[in-house]
This record gives structure tokens, C-alpha cells and sequence, in this order.
């Protein structure tokens, strides 16, 4: 199931969508442009927005009244097993009302909502409320045999009938059905193919098929981090990744089992989420930035491929990106990265520092602008100095160089030096450098500061 979309009509609901928000991390807030300021996303047609995001399965929060709605969905209606829910929330906050997506758990996302608002859920569907479970709505590593039964049961139970459980599921076990050993219905869990009737519901246990999800979470800030990277982080079971990574994610690691890990044992990291995901979990190996720029995306798929195993290469894997360092870096100065430019890790534990030297020279003879990304740590030191050296063969000494250390988290700085300048101490592990090309310039501000950018057009 998608990320839930909670969607405002007016600036004054944006307290009651971030309260919501604090249930639903992973929630998206739209508002509607020129009458909200402080939304995710803006829309400029309601209907349309809220018909596109259900047609799409995202489960919508209407801050709005329930006949709005009613109205805007109504067209859509067809399939109650596939439909995502659909709530409506007072704009005080004082009333959560399921409306559509019974079946897709519309009810307990409205529990959840209610309770962050303190306030209760309208529950209408009698089956929830008298028995706390939907019989045709399983969880989704169980499956029922016959669901054309399931409504003339539940009617029965509701009007007294009584219910017998054979085999295990501690879902059914837990929940308030009217249970007795000589009940007159019958619900049987079992793996075995059983002919179910209207008074005998069947289900089978499903194997669940595990997933792995390669995230970037961006340099730091929580703002920085895509919507579908919260929602993926919300639903995952495992966590795999480098501790320092794991804890720029906060609060949605809560309640995951975190795979922490030293920052050079990749391959062995990368097993070990496929082998997590071939059990069944739900895993998500985290990198800053981006996770397919010199990260873990590449050792994820390095591994399938070198190891051949036939249930990683068929396994369900997505990627998702993140905002990469040195996007960031230029942003903060302007757009150093306006023209054609290229990125180069310093760093010798993966390639012979020759290789690194030859890339350096063949990019600076091409005259791109370049991001240097692990440009010194506590064991390389001299690199970054020689980098310096082989550029100043084509470019001038004035020529801008970005220093972007801790981006978007604590700490963030952000200079603008002479490439003439630039020493080894000026950089560490956290820091990204961008070197501009022949072509990038500086304005100057009153204030002592600069933008640096580089024109779309190149001059001879
Ligand atoms: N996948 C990451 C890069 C990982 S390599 C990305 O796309 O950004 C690690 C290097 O990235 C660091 O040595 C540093 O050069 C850079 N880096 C990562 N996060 C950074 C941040 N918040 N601020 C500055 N540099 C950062």
C-alpha cells in the first residue's frame, strides 16, 4: 500500500495534518496553492488531485467535509477488495470517518488517526466493531479460500451464531469472534485445499516472498529525504547499514531490527540483506545521499551477480533515490553544476590511486567541473594535495572550489576558496568538494559572500 495522502483546503488545517503526520510519518500533506503555505506538495485542482492519488492506491485523508469526498471519489468506485481507504476528518479535528477501504484497512488507519487527535474513530462496519476483525480483509500471510462466504457469516455471527477455530492464527485467536467448541460455523487455517461452505470459512497460510529496498536518505535533514523513502523506512521490518546512516534515519528505525554495520564491509552487507529478504523480511539497506553514488546500490547488485544465487536475482529489489552530496553542496552556493560535470571518489581502498590520477587529469584536460567525493580521511591524507597538484596543470589557481562539510546536518558548513588555496586540512570524510571548470564564476555579495556558478554555455 502506498504512503497515505492527507489533504487540506485551507492553511488553518495545516496543525490538524501535522498532528496526523505524528501516526503517519510516511504521510504526505497537499495543499491547495494560493490557499495554504506550508504544505508537502501543492495542488491546484482538488478533484482531480484526490481521483489521481486513489486511482493509484494511496490511501486519502480528506481534511474536508465527508460529502466532498463522497462526490470526488463516487466516479471511481468499482472493486471494494483493491480500493485504498478513503477517511474524512473534521477541520477542528473532532470526528474521523472511515468512508471507503473497509477491506484495505481503512478502519485501523482511522484508530490510529482518532488517536492521535484524541478523539474516536465513527466505526460503521458492524463486523469491526462487534469482533474487531474483518473476515474478508486477512492479513496478508493468510488468504481465504472462499471469500464469496465471508458476508453471509459474518451477518450470521452478528446475529448469534456461534464460531469454532480449527488449526492456528493468532489474528483470529485475538479477536473478539464469538468463539465455542461446539459452535455452530466453522473457520478452518489450514494448508491443506478444503472445500469451504456458508457456515465454514477456509484459510491458507501464504509463504510471504521477501523484499529489499536500496534507499538514499539524502545528506542529512529530514526534509531531504524523498516521500517514498519515509514510506519505504515505515514499512519495513530490517534495517541493514552503516550505524552513522541508520541513525541520520530517527525515529522511523523505531521498532525495526537494525543490521549495524563498519562502513568497509559492503559485500558482507549486502549478503546479509539478501539473505534476510529471501526469509521473508522486509529490508531496507540505507545510504546517505544517494544510495547508487559511490554506496550500496552497486554492492547490492555486484553480490547477485557474482554469487548467481537464483533467489536473489529474482528477488523483489527497488531502489530509490536520495538527494546526493554534492546536489546539495550546490545548491548551497548557487549552481557550480550548471554545465557538463563529473564526480570523483578519492578515495584508493577500491581502485589504484594511478586510476584515480588518470580520471583526474583526463577531467580536468576535458575541463569539466568536479565533485570529490571522499576527498581525505584519517588515513589518506596526501591525496587531496596531490589532486590539487594534477588540476593545477589546467586550471588557474583562482578557479572556485566548494568545501561543503555535514551538509544538512549538524555542523553544516559551506566556503568558497581558490583552488591555489586548497589544503589537505581543510577536508575530511564529511566533506565534498566541487572544483569548478575553466568557465565558473563567482558573484560577489555585500555581505562577504559569494554564489558560484557555472554558465550553460560553453566558451572557448
Ligand atoms: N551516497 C553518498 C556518497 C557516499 S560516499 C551521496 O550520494 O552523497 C561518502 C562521501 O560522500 C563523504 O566522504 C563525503 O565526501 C560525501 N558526503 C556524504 N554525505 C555528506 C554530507 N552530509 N556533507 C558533505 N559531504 C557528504
Amino acid at each position: 500500500m502506498n504512503s497515505s495522502a492527507i489533504i487540506i483546503l485551507s492553511e488553518s488545517s495545516t496543525a490538524i495534518a501535522r498532528q496526523i503526520q505524528t501516526v503517519l510519518p510516511e504521510a504526505t500533506v497537499y495543499g491547495l496553492v494560493d490557499r495554504t503555505q506550508s504544505a508537502d506538495i501543492f495542488y491546484t485542482h482538488f478533484g482531480d488531485t484526490v481521483r489521481d492519488l486513489f486511482a493509484q492506491g494511496t490511501p486519502i485523508i480528506g481534511i474536508c467535509a465527508a460529502g466532498i469526498l463522497i462526490r470526488t471519489l463516487a466516479p471511481l468506485l468499482s472493486d471494494k477488495r483493491a480500493e485504498p481507504p478513503a477517511i474524512a476528518v473534521a477541520e477542528d479535528g473532532s470526528a474521523v470517518v472511515p468512508l471507503l477501504g473497509g477491506l484495505t484497512g481503512a478502519n485501523e488507519l482511522a484508530k490510529a488517526i482518532a488517536q492521535a487527535l484524541q478523539t474516536q474513530a465513527a466505526i460503521t462496519a458492524t463486523g469491526q466493531l462487534r469482533f474487531n476483525i474483518v473476515l474478508e480483509a486477512p492479513p496478508s500471510d493468510y488468504r481465504l479460500a472462499n471469500p464469496e462466504h465471508a458476508k453471509s457469516f459474518t451477518s450470521d455471527l452478528i446475529a448469534g451464531a456461534t464460531v469454532r477455530l480449527v488449526g492456528e492464527a493468532p489474528w483470529l485467536s485475538q479477536s473478539n469472534l464469538p468463539f465455542s467448541p461446539k459452535g455452530t460455523h466453522l473457520i478452518e487455517v489450514t494448508k491443506r485445499d478444503v472445500a469451504g461452505s456458508a457456515t465454514h470459512l477456509v484459510y491458507h497460510p501464504v509463504a510471504v516472498q521477501g523484499r529489499l529496498a536500496i534507499v538514499g536518505t539524502g545528506p542529512g535533514s529530514a526534509q531531504w529525504m524523498s516521500p517514498e523513502v519515509k514510506g519505504i523506512l515505515q514499512a519495513a521490518t530490517d534495517l541493514v547499514g552503516y550505524k552513522t546512516y541508520l541513525d541520520l534515519v530517527g525515529d522511523l528505525a523505531q521498532g525495526k531490527q537494525r543490521h549495524e554495520s563498519d562502513n568497509r564491509v559492503e559485500l558482507d552487507r549486502a549478503r546479509l540483506a539478501l539473505a534476510l529478504a529471501t526469509e521473508g523480511k522486509s529490508v531496507v539497506v540505507v545510504s546517505s545521499g544517494d544510495p547508487g553514488i559511490f554506496a550500496m546500490a552497486a554492492a547490492v547488485f555486484e553480490v547477485i551477480d557474482r554469487d548467481a544465487n537464483p533467489a536473489w536475482t529474482d528477488l523483489d529489489i527497488h531502489v530509490a533515490p536520495g538527494i546526493s552530496a554534492m546536489q546539495a553542496a550546490a545548491a548551497a552556493v548557487g549552481a557550480p553544476l550548471g554545465h557538463d560535470f563529473c564526480a570523483i571518489s578519492l578515495s584508493d581502498i577500491l581502485k589504484p590511486w594511478d586510476a584515480i590520477e588518470k580520471r583526474i587529469a583526463a577531467a580536468a584536460a576535458a575541463d569539466f567541473a568536479i565533485a570529490f567525493y571522499n576527498p581525505v580521511s584519517t588515513q589518506r591524507t596526501w591525496q587531496l594535495d596531490a589532486a590539487k597538484e594534477i588540476l593545477l596543470k589546467w586550471r588557474s589557481p583562482t578557479t572556485p572550489v566548494v568545501i561543503a562539510r555535514n551538509l544538512g546536518r549538524p555542523g553544516q558548513s559551506v566556503r568558497v576558496i581558490n583552488l591555489g588555496d586548497l589544503t589537505a586540512d581543510r577536508a575530511d570524510m564529511r566533506t565534498v568538494l566541487i572544483i569548478g571548470s575553466s568557465q565558473t564564476r563567482t558573484v560577489q555579495r555585500s555581505d562577504g559572500t559569494v554564489w558560484v556558478y557555472t554558465p550553460r554555455r560553453h566558451q572557448l
